[in-house]
């Protein structure tokens, strides 16, 4: 059995601030070692449940957050950026499931750190018309490669979004969302076990492998915080305008999703903030 682990930081064990998940933040060092902590129990519990195979993605901010000797040595790292495929460089269909660690709700939801994909540049999206944020998008375009998402943690927002968005998805919550910037917060060691015993019963069963995977194409849409960005996204063959602030793509998955990469390129070197995740 193969296991992917794609790995983001607002959701982790303890995190509640942008100084905790953001690289110059006060608490960041501590941050990226917790970080660690929730990514081992996961690939604990998917060495107990068979894995022979796990890789390990750093999706978040610069990706460079996971210490390559703090890593579990059960694990490969993807480590850095650009990656094309960004939450999900790696990911192909001889993967047997799809693990979401510290994964965060959408912009816009009162959960912790919430955001979709950039720190404020992006408002909403969707897909096919289905508010969307990186839970949503990066299940849809795993399903499109052929892959299963088998469990999310996160706060208790991110956990209810992957559960509305797939209700097969089994879901651990490590904190409950006071706010954006607070939480309550399970204790550490429970937490992690609570990880690592939701991977290794999610993975017990083999994961179903997507009935239908979403191959057709599909629209997606962005509005922008700015109209600037929107203006310019129209110059790319097949993007039309919604609004003067929202732009709308039709393809398919997994490609639509790196057509969106390039988006975020073209309004980072707009608004001088980097693609944040
Ligand atoms: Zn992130």
């Amino acid at each position: 059995m193969r296991v992917y682990v794609s790995a983001d930081m607002e959701g982790i064990t303890g995190l509640v601030d942008a100084d905790d998940v953001q690289p110059g933040g006060r608490d960041y060092e501590r941050g990226r070692a917790l970080m660690a902590e929730d990514v081992n129990a996961a690939v604990r519990g998917a060495v107990r449940a068979g894995a022979t195979e796990i890789l390990v993605n750093d999706a978040h901010g610069p990706m460079r957050n996971l210490l390559p000797e703090a890593l579990h040595p059960a694990a490969r790292l993807v480590r850095g950026k650009p990656k094309r495929m960004s939450m999900l460089e790696g990911l192909t269909a001889g993967h047997d499931a799809l693990v979401c660690v510290g994964h965060h709700a959408r912009a816009g939801a009162l959960g912790v750190l919430s955001h979709s994909f950039m720190g404020h540049e992006i408002e909403d999206m969707w897909l096919d018309d289905r508010p969307v944020g990186e839970i949503g998008l990066v299940h849809a375009t795993a399903a499109a490669v052929g892959v299963p998402m088998a469990v999310l943690t996160g706060d208790d927002a991110a956990c209810a979004e992957a559960t509305e968005w797939d209700p097969s998805v089994a879901t651990v919550t490590v904190k409950y969302a006071r706010d954006r910037f607070a939480a309550e917060l399970r204790p550490p060691g429970q937490a992690r076990r609570a990880v690592e015993e939701a991977v290794v019963a999610a993975l017990a069963a083999p994961p179903v492998a997507p009935t239908a995977p979403p191959d057709g194409p599909v629209d997606l849409t962005v509005r922008w915080q700015s109209a600037s960005v929107a203006a310019v996204l129209l110059d790319i063959p097949g993007v039309t305008a919604v609004d003067a602030r929202t732009v709308r793509a039709r393809g398919a998955l997994p490609g639509l999703y790196r057509q969106f990469g390039v988006w975020m390129r073209v309004a980072a070197s707009l608004t001088g903030r980097p693609p944040y995740c």
